[in-house]
């Protein structure tokens, strides 16, 4: 399941950059990567590509361009680590690679920004990032307003003005930070009566803080299949928000604590519902710990029990269809991290269709980037709206009243960019859905 990757000298690409010499290499520039990469299709600037971005790396390999120049900066950051340029290359460059091994060098050479620093060293202390998450969730009311379904609608009058450069103006919707986060809702053991397995979920932070309900969806679809679900209350941010940033020391320090974590479950599958974390787990885990001789098996032993939800659901075990009808019409949303990164894309469709009621449309290219790639939404926000806007149009093509996908990310740039639109359409998670299903079966409708 995971590609092999070079190490050297107990390094890997993470800590050198010449380690992705053999990447730079394949790399024929034909340009096929134009045509997919969701920012040089929303600005149409030759730098904006991959191709331009390898040639800048060769530079800096080879002396001739200097890897803090601001312009060399800022090329490294107009990228969303979607992924999209690797499903057309010809010669497969791992661009992905190129990618974080550049940018992990500049932090190497000039440290972290300070603010980024500052956000990222909570992370390696879960307590005190889950009371500073806790803490912003009790006092998010002072900047913004809630609106319909509890959802946050823009910050208020003179905040809106402030964060206009960053999307956070009089019109964002964003799902709320909760005070009760997912992990305090729930029991870290959820027994289930004739239980067949074990699992243990991974939750990550954005289901954790922001969508706890589709958390327990997840958990309740899962008791549903008879399945007996872990939920360790000490597992950390999976660490993608710190690794597409350079801070390896971090990504890493959290990868070797979440193992440690889930191998103390004892289950022998770990469960995801994010793409972007159980991205983590299969690829990036086993290749930032490759030179690691107790971690790094241990990571690929990880990688080899992780599953998307839909995946394990329709190819581990036997899904249990349901029976309660949900009289939507649902289009989906591929996240690049789940399909480009896990490969899942046919499973999330297969749950969809199997629910009675539910009328599925495809929409027109559903695994084109929608634009969010984490933080890039807020420092690239601009850029970002173009690619929603194009995803929005589709979705609204296919008149569906629902959007679903597989990672809260998307979710909450969906949610954004669907209402800015004007579309209406309701945003959310496949396994909710099914979820909802099967709690309308057991009320008998
Ligand atoms: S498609 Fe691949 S080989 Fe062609 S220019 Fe892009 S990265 Fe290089
Ligand atoms: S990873 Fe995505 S945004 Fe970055 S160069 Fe490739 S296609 Fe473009």
């Amino acid at each position: 399941m995971t590609t092999a990757v070079t190490t050297r000298g107990g390094k890997t690409y993470h800590d050198d950059l010449a380690i992705v010499r053999e990447e730079l290499d394949k790399c024929m520039k034909c340009g096929n990567c134009m045509a997919v990469c969701p920012v040089y299709g929303a600005d149409r600037v030759e730098t904006s590509v991959t191709r331009s971005k390898i040639a800048v790396a060769e530079a800096v390999l080879d002396g001739n361009l200097d890897l803090d120049d601001p312009q060399v900066v800022a090329m490294l950051f107009n990228c969303l680590v979607c992924k999209s340029c690797m499903t057309s290359c010809p010669t497969k460059v791992n661009f992905d690679r190129i990618m974080l091994a550049l940018r992990a060098a500049l932090v190497r050479k000039n440290g972290m920004p300070w603010l980024k620093r500052l956000i990222f060293s909570t992370l390696k202390h879960p307590k005190l990032f889950d009371a500073s998450m806790r803490v912003g969730a009790a006092l998010q009311g002072v900047a913004f307003k809630t609106g319909k379904e509890g959802r946050m609608i823009s910050p208020r009058a003179p905040f809106a003005k402030l964060g206009s450069p960053i999307g956070l103006d009089g019109d964002r919707q964003m799902p709320p930070l909760h005070v009760v986060p997912l992990r305090e809702r729930v029991d870290e053991v959820i027994k289930v009566e004739g239980a067949t397995m074990r699992v243990a979920f991974f939750t990550g932070d954005s289901l954790n803080y922001f969508y706890p309900q589709t958390g327990q969806d997840l958990i309740e679809v899962l008791a549903e299949n008879k399945i007996e679900v872990h939920i360790p209350k000490a597992q950390n941010c999976c660490g993608v928000p710190v690794l597409v940033h350079g801070d390896i020391d971090t990504v890493r320090q959290l990868a070797r604590s979440n193992i440690d974590t889930f191998e103390a479950t004892g289950c022998a599958y770990l469960i995801t519902g994010c793409g972007s974390c159980g991205g983590a787990w299969q690829h990036d885990y086993p290749e930032l710990l490759a030179a690691d001789p107790v971690y790094g098996p241990k990571a690929v032993y990880w990688a080899e029990r992780t599953y998307d939800i839909s995946t394990f659901l329709t190819r581990v075990v036997t899904l249990r269809q349901p029976k309660g009808r949900i009289e939507r019409t649902v289009t989906y949303h591929d996240s690049c991290h789940l399909k480009k990164s896990m490969k899942v894309a046919a499973e999330p469709r297969e749950i969809l269709r199997s629910i009675p009621g539910l009328t599925f449309k495809e929409m027109a290219a559903p695994d084109a980037c929608c634009g969010s790639g984490g933080s890039y939404v807020l420092s690239h926000y601009e850029t970002a709206s173009t690619i929603g806007r194009k995803k929005a149009e589709d979705i609204d093509r296919t008149q569906a009243d629902t959007v679903s996908t597989g990672c809260p990310a998307c979710m909450m740039q969906l949610l954004d960019n669907v209402h800015r639109a004007g579309g209406g359409q309701k945003v959310t998670h496949f396994i909710s859905l099914l979820a909802e299903s099967y709690r309308l079966e057991k009320k008998g409708d």
